[in-house]
Formats: structure tokens, sequence, C-alpha cells
């Protein structure tokens, strides 16, 4: 048995797992470069569900998989809901996909994390073909654009070490405070920046023209576009200087620069367009042609490898699913009770669902509401292969010893594959098929065949070869009396899973007293938090982790306007202190 595996969970940098006497610890090759992050160091010491549960109480996992199938007997198929999440995160995840989409039953589409940036990249380059860090590791300039590397991928940090940064981001980081120079630009005011970068590049003759004659040859109609922005409103509404976009123009000029973008910048109702821009930039500055240059943004982590199970289905969005127009939801590694926009829309539906069932690690507020529960096994006491969306990496997870608790979920689909006569695969198969996609490196770990080093370098994946610039934007717009809010990623939670936090925190000016509870609400809810100080923040923003308890009673179920994702951030709120 092999002692690799690899970290199951939903991040960027998808490290590679050496368990050596009961432990688990760094791969020394590839990008984990011999370091996992907290999340994984503490990983076996948040509590995991070790028995299945019926309507509260302990059952057996053969009365627990019986009940299921007595569930799903009692529904139309049509009247099933297969709501799966990437709390663990591996390609075999998805053959509880094959059962439920064979049996006939809803599978859901849309996105909570990353699709209107996507749409907005597919959109100009007609593919989303990501940046590796590989490739970043030869940039001698990376612009983290809204991206914070401590917290959501640490294994960049080393390969930045001894190059010039840049940070925009409405956060004083720590990578802003040690960038070379840090934009603390408004929340949501991204298009902008990037429309008039690339308009001064053109003034400032720094555009890559060979690049652009060959594939970008609308570039002067873009040109014109970032032409109608006003330029002294639009900077103060974002509040950057000219001197400050001068600057960035100095730093980039005739550089190996790599535009590391992070997703907050997308969560809005024009997220794809904000992506679009900054590709534009990169277009306009020559990036996809160059060694050590590009865009990192989320790649697609199944690029070149087609599905073996059967997911042709109906499916409700993921953003605003109608739980209560279906009498079962089979919950799958997700919390949608805390992680879904609008919680208050989302409790009143569920709450309506005649059968919740929850397959999963962890306790949550998902898992209190469910009926039935099913405790999933977790990565090391199963087999399975993951990739990753920041890299060209596969790796092989090797089950690492047996569990008694828990089931994995290749056994639970076979279990109602076979009692509703659906066919299924043997694992190994499976298994075996998800490895044909790969090629071994010479350091023992592998890759996904085929994928290019460089993208685009010869042309772009749209019809003819050339880059889409947007041809129209929403103007800015001028901001009312109310507060931004900012919902990262904290660095002891991974969404709803492990130490979650508990504060809202913002600009000790603003008035309010530390520990001072404050109720903060929008036109969707309102919830009442403590109050933390950090002077980090801009004054005009607010920041709550996600993962927060009840943080999405603030947000709203509408969809990006490509893409079909959350928009998390598309709103103000307005704080008031408690007496
Ligand atoms: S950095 Fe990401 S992939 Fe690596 S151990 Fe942490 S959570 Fe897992």
């Amino acid at each position: 048995m092999s002692d690799i595996t690899a970290c199951p969970l939903d991040c960027y940098d998808s490290c590679s797992i050496v368990y050596k006497e009961g432990k688990i610890k760094a791969n020394k090759t590839g990008l984990t470069n011999g370091f996992l992050c907290p999340h994984l160091n503490h990983y076996t010491k948040h509590k995991t569900i070790t028995t299945p549960k019926y309507k509260g109480k302990n059952i057996s996992m053969e009365e627990a998989l019986l009940k299921l199938k007595e569930i799903l007997s009692s529904s139309y198929a049509s009247e099933i809901l297969h709501y799966r999440g990437h709390g663990n995160f591996a390609l075999m995840q998805e053959v509880t996909d094959h059962f439920f989409a064979s049996f006939g039953s809803y599978l859901t589409d849309g996105n909570l994390c990353d699709g209107a940036g996507e749409a907005g990249i597919v959109e100009g380059r007609g593919s989303n073909k990501n940046m590796t860090p590989q490739e970043i590791a030869k940039s001698e300039v990376v612009i983290f654009w809204g991206r914070n590397p401590h917290t959501t991928s640490s294994h960049l940090l080393p390969i930045i070490k001894d190059k010039t940064v840049i940070v925009i981001d409405p956060v004083k980081t720590k990578i802003a405070k040690s960038a070379d120079l840090h934009i603390q630009i408004k929340p949501h005011t991204d298009l902008y920046l990037a429309m008039l970068l690339t308009r001064f590049l053109y003034i400032n003759d720094t555009c890559d023209e060979e690049y652009l004659e060959k594939y970008a040859s609308e570039f002067e109609d873009y040109y014109e576009l970032t032409q109608s922005i006003r330029i002294k409103i639009t900077l103060e509404e974002m509040d950057v200087t000219l001197g400050q976009i001068g600057k960035i123009i100095e730093m980039v000029e005739n550089k190996k620069v790599a535009i590391v973008c992070g997703v907050g910048i997308q969560k809005y109702e024009d997220g794809a367009d904000v992506m679009r821009a900054i590709d534009a930039f990169g277009v306009a500055l020559g990036l996809f042609a160059k060694e050590g240059s590009g865009i990192s943004y989320l790649g697609s982590s199944r690029a070149n490898i087609t599905s073996p199970f059967n997911k042709k289905s109906k499916k409700v969005s993921k953003v605003n699913t109608p739980f209560d127009d279906f009498k079962t939801v089979f919950i799958q590694g997700a919390n949608p009770l805390s992680q879904m926009p609008n919680s208050l829309r989302v409790k009143e539906t569920i709450s309506r669902v005649e059968n919740i069932v929850y397959f999963g690690l962890h306790e949550n507020e998902t898992s209190e509401v469910a009926t039935l529960i099913i405790p999933a096994k977790d990565f090391l006491s199963k087999d399975d292969i993951r990739t990753s969306y920041s890299d060209n990496s596969l790796h092989i997870m090797s089950k690492q010893h047996d569990s008694k608790y828990g089931i994995s979920e290749y056994d639970l689909s076979k279990y109602l594959c076979d009692a509703f006569n659906i066919e299924i695969k043997s694992e190994e198969e499976y298994l075996s098929y998800f490895k044909e996609f790969s090629i071994k490196q010479d350091d023992g770990l592998y890759k996904v065949k085929n994928r290019e080093e460089l993208p685009y370098k010869d042309g772009f994946d749209t019809d003819d070869g050339e880059f889409l610039f947007l041809e129209e934007f929403e103007k800015i717009k001028s901001e009312n009396k109310k507060f931004h809010l900012i919902t990262s990623k904290s660095e002891k939670s991974l969404n709803s899973q492990f130490t979650r936090d508990k504060y809202v925190y913002l600009h000790s000016s603003l008035g309010f007293c530390e520990n001072s509870i404050i109720s903060i609400s929008s036109e969707n809810g309102t919830i009442k938090l403590p109050v933390k100080h950090n002077d980090d923040l801009r004054k005009d923003s607010i920041m709550i982790y996600s993962g927060t308890k009840d943080i999405n009673n603030l947000t709203s179920s509408k969809h990006s306007l490509d893409g079909k994702n959350a928009v998390y951030q598309e709103l103000k709120v307005a704080i008031v202190k408690i007496i």
C-alpha cells in the first residue's frame, strides 16, 4: 500500500501528503514543498460523525442504508434532489451523481464560488486555462489582485520571494503590508481600475503591439470603450490616484508579470466583466505569449478529464435552490444552511422538505435538521484521485487504513445502484479510468496529460483565435452611506469547516467599541455580532469571514449576470449599535 495521498480540502494548493506512523505529513516534492497549512495539520483533531442517525436516534450503518432505500422508494424520482458540495474534494465524490442521475432525480448546477469569473474568462479567451504556480515561479512581478495567499494559497509564498509584488485589495492583508505597492481599492471597482490601466498602457505606448495585432485585433475598439470612463470621478470612486496607476504601469513595463486573482473580485452581478477586464489588461501587455507571464485564477480542475459517470439529469440552481419543490433532498459534503446565500430563504424552504438526508463528515447546521444522517469515510480510509484548479497535478489518494466508521461515496452509490438495478462499474475500474488521464513525473508525482504549459501562446480558443474584448460595461455608481460587506476566507476555517469565526471586523475610527454587539442588516436580513477592530480595513467596509454563523442572512440569492454564480458581496449593509 502506498503511503502517498493528498489533501481532500477544497483549496488551490492540493497538497501531496505522506502518511507515516499514523501521522499526516507534507510531501517534500512538488508545490507542497514540505509544509501543509493549519487546516490539515489539525485535521484529525476535529470531531467527525461516527454513528448514523435516524430522527435523532443512533442506528447501525445497515439500518441507515435500508432507511435510505425506503426513503428513496417512497418518493417519485423527480421529487428527489441530490445537492452535492465540495467539502470533500476528489473525483470519486461524483459517483453519487451517477446514481441519482440514473435514478431520474435532480442534480444542481450554478456555482457558489468562481463561476462568474470563469464565465468572463471563457467569454474572452474561449476556455479557462490557468497560469500555474510553476510558471509564476518564473515571473519577475506578481500582482495579487484580490488574492490573499497567506490564507488561501500559502504554497505560493516561497515562490514569490525576491519578486516585485503589487497588491490590489480593499484589505491591507499580510502580503499587502510587505508588498512593493499596495492599492487599497474600494470594493467592486476593480473593473474600472483594469480598464484605466489598459487605457494608460495604450497612452504610454506600453502595449505589446505585435501580440495585439496577431491575437487581439479589436483592441482599438476596446481602447475607445475605456475612453468612455470619466477619469476624475472614477478615480475618486475607486479611491485610486493617477500616480498609483502610473506606478503600476512603470513596475510591469517590459517585465514577466503574473496576475494572480482571487474569487472575491467576482462575487458580484457583473463578476464576469470584472475578470474579463483584468484579462484584457493582460492581453494588452502580451502576458499570454511569454514564459513566466499570464493570469492565474481558478482553473478547471477537470480540464482534459472526462467523467465516466452518468450526470445527465434535470438541474436546479445551487444558488437559489427551490428545496421545497422536493420531497427528499440528499445533501453530500455541503452545508447549505450556512453557506448558501440568503439563509433565511434556505431555512424556510428546507423546513418544508419531508426527508433531508445528510451524508458528510462533520456536524453542522444542515446535519442538525436532517432526518437521516449517514457518516462519510474520511480521505485516509478510502481510495480516490484528485486534481487541482491551480496546477496540472493529479494525486492518487491511496487508502491509508481501514476505519469502522462511515461509508465511502463509492460504496454508498454501489449499494443504491444494486438496490435499484442501476448499472455501476467496480471502484477499481473508475479509479483506473481516471488514472489513465495522467502521466508520472520524475519526482514520482502525477500530472494530467496534454495540458499546455503556456496556454494561449499561439492564440485563444475562440472561433478565430482572437481575444474577445468587452463591448459594454456598467458605469461606475456614486456611493451611498452604507458599508460594503467583505466575506473573505479565514485562516482557521474553510467556509463552515473547522474553527469558525464569530465577529464582525471594522475600522476603529467608526466609533464602535470592541466586543460591543452591533446589528448588521441588508435588504435580505439581519445578524448581530460582537465587534473586533481591524484598521487594515477601509472605513467604508466591514468584514465578516465566510463560515461565520448566520452571515448569509445578509446575502442575496440572485445570480451573477453570467456564470450562474452567487453574488455574496453585491450588497451594502447598515450597522447599528445595540444598547
Ligand atoms: S494548503 Fe490547501 S491543499 Fe494544502 S494542506 Fe492546506 S487546505 Fe490542504
